[in-house]
């Protein structure tokens, strides 16, 4: 019970690494408001879990991250419910893969203005009252594309390689204000992102990664909710890999 008394906001919490985040910081003991965009019925499921746990909150609250008008009313919404937000895991993300030469602006700004601009929108929602109260914990889900690039991820690439520079400066604005900013960078994570890529080019990944396995959304959560706990008031400004050695 690491977050007990905590309220977390998990954006894009409703499925695979989204999912995993919020259950493992419920499982702490943190009250987590599970943000989604389509998915009710997915949201929804992941509240009952957190309930079945006993002695825990939840509540889903529907927002495209991406409209900075939605991601108000979705505050408003959370803090009627939760009072105030201690933990923001900025997690919602697409992609939409093409190469650089077949990519238009629309697939382009699709991808940044998620998995980017949805944690500028979301950051500057919540990341005001943390700084007033003295305490916060930030965390963006970047993604080993962003260190190292990806054929065919132009969009995605340079989307999550820009959260790390947000990452960063963010940690040093808010760090006089108890506020810590932090991402984590996953490999390759066994959920509907990566299910859908071919079986050739899974291979090839896997043939690259040190582990030669995919990582489970679990592996991303522990690494959250070591992030978002107190033990960790001394670290702003990090990427943490969880990568399975692919990226070092
Ligand atoms: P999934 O496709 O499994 O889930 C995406 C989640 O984001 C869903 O909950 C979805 O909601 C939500 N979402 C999508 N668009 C929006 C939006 N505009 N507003 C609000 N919510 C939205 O993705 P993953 O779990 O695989 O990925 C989660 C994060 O981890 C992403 O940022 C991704 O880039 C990153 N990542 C993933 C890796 C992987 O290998 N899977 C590797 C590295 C990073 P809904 O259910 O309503 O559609």
């Amino acid at each position: 019970m690491r977050l007990k008394g905590r309220v977390a906001v998990v954006t894009g919490g409703s499925r695979g690494i989204g999912r995993a985040i919020a259950l493992a910081l419920a499982e702490e003991g943190a009250a987590v408001a599970i943000n989604y965009q389509r998915n009710e019925a997915s949201a929804k499921e992941v509240v009952q879990e957190i309930e079945r746990m006993g002695g825990r909150s939840g509540d889903i609250f529907q927002a495209d991250v991406s409209d900075p008008a939605q991601v108000l009313r979705m505050r408003g919404a959370i803090l009627q419910r939760f009072e105030r937000v201690d933990i923001l895991v900025n997690n919602a993300g697409i992609n939409r893969d093409k190469s650089f030469i077949n990519m238009d602006y629309e697939t382009w700004k699709a991808v940044v203005s998620v998995d980017l601009d949805g944690a500028f929108h979301c950051t500057k929602a919540f990341v005001v009252a943390m700084k007033a109260r003295g305490y916060g914990r930030i965390i963006n889900i970047s993604s080993v594309v962003g260190q190292t690039g990806n054929f065919g991820q132009a969009n995605y690439a340079a989307a999550k390689a820009a959260l790390l520079g947000l990452t960063k400066t963010l940690a040093k604005e808010f760090a006089p204000k108890g506020v810590t900013v932090n991402a984590v960078a996953p490999g390759f994570i066994e959920t509907e992102m990566v299910t859908g890529t071919p079986d050739e080019v899974k291979e090839k990944v896997l043939a690259q990664i040190p582990m030669h396995r995919f990582g489970k959304p679990e592996d991303v959560a522990k690494a959250v909710v070591f992030l978002a706990s107190d033990e960790t008031s001394y670290i702003t400004g990090h990427v943490l890999n969880v990568n399975g050695g692919l990226y070092v």
